[in-house]
C-alpha cells in the first residue's frame, strides 16, 4: 500500500519546521508522514536531513529522504539505531536548514546556467558545495569568465523566483518551456509545477519540482568552477559558491 504525503516543500521552501502524523512504517523502517517539510531526492536535488521530535521530547534523525512506490509517497529513512514511531503519533518536524538553503540557492543557480547557456540539459545534480549541469552542445565557445559574469548580472539583477502551476495543455501548447532532452516533465497528474524567473517569468520559466530561493539575489557569489569535455557533443558546467580565483 502506498501513501500520498502532501509536500508541504512544494508551496513553502522556507518552511523549517512543522509537525506531522505518522501514517506508516514501511518493511525497511522508512517513517510515511501525512504531511512534510523534507524534500524528497529527486529532479538532481538531494533529499533533506534533519529531525524529527516525539511527543516526549527525544528525538529521531532522519539521514535520508526519499520517494516510494510512487512519486507522491515520500519516505524518512531514520538514521541506524534510531527508535521506531508508532503509526498515529505526532512529531516535530525540523529539517537541516543551513544544508537546505545551500541547496536551494544552488537549485536556482543551476536555473540560472540554463538561461546563460539555452541548450538541451542532459543531465543535472545540485549539491551543497557544487553543482553540475550537463548541455547537449558541441564546442560553443563558452568560457568559465564569460558565463561566470553572465550568472553575476543575473545575480545582481535581484529577479523574483516563483512557481505557478499551468495545465498539460498549456504546457503542450508551449513545448519550448521544456529544457530537459531526456527527462520529459511528470505527466497524468493534470498539472505541472512552473519555476518561473523575473517578473511574468521575463528571465525563464521552466518545470520543476525542486526548492529554490526567492530571488536571485539569494544565491549570492558564484562562479563556474570548470567546464569539461563530455563526449563530442556534451559539455558539463560546474558551479562553485564563491569568486572565481584568479589564474
Ligand atoms: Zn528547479
Amino acid at each position: 500500500m502506498a501513501f500520498s504525503t502532501e509536500a508541504v516543500f512544494r508551496d513553502d521552501a522556507y518552511l523549517r519546521e512543522t509537525e506531522a502524523t505518522v501514517v506508516g512504517i514501511n518493511d525497511r523502517g522508512g517513517i510515511i508522514l501525512d504531511r512534510t517539510i523534507f524534500y524528497a531526492t529527486s529532479g538532481g536535488q538531494p533529499g533533506d536531513t534533519g529531525v524529527m521530535l516525539r511527543p516526549d521530547g527525544s528525538p529521531i534523525a532522519v539521514a535520508a529522504t526519499i520517494t516510494g512506490e510512487h512519486k507522491d509517497e515520500i519516505i524518512h529513512v531514520p538514521a541506524l539505531e534510531q527508535a521506531v514511531p508508532q503509526v498515529g503519533e505526532k512529531l516535530r518536524l525540523a529539517i537541516d536548514w543551513p544544508r537546505r538553503l545551500l541547496l536551494m540557492r544552488m537549485h536556482a543557480a543551476c536555473h540560472l546556467l540554463t538561461v546563460v547557456c539555452p541548450y538541451p540539459i542532459t543531465g543535472a545534480a545540485v549539491g551543497e558545495e557544487d553543482s553540475r549541469v550537463d548541455f547537449d552542445i558541441p564546442d560553443a565557445g563558452f568560457t568559465k569568465e564569460d558565463v561566470t559574469i553572465r550568472l553575476m548580472e543575473l545575480v545582481q539583477a535581484n529577479h523574483p523566483i516563483y512557481t505557478r502551476w499551468i495545465s498539460e495543455d498549456e504546457l503542450a501548447a508551449n513545448p519550448t518551456l521544456v529544457k530537459s532532452k531526456n527527462v520529459r516533465p511528470p505527466s497524468g497528474t493534470g498539472r505541472i509545477r512552473l519555476v518561473c524567473i523575473g517578473d511574468n517569468a521575463s528571465i525563464d520559466s521552466q518545470p520543476c519540482g525542486g526548492t529554490h530561493v526567492a530571488s536571485t539575489a539569494e544565491i549570492g557569489e558564484i562562479h563556474i568552477g570548470k567546464i569539461e569535455k563530455k563526449g563530442r557533443e556534451n559539455r558539463r558546467f560546474r558551479i562553485r559558491f564563491g569568486a572565481m580565483l584568479a589564474n
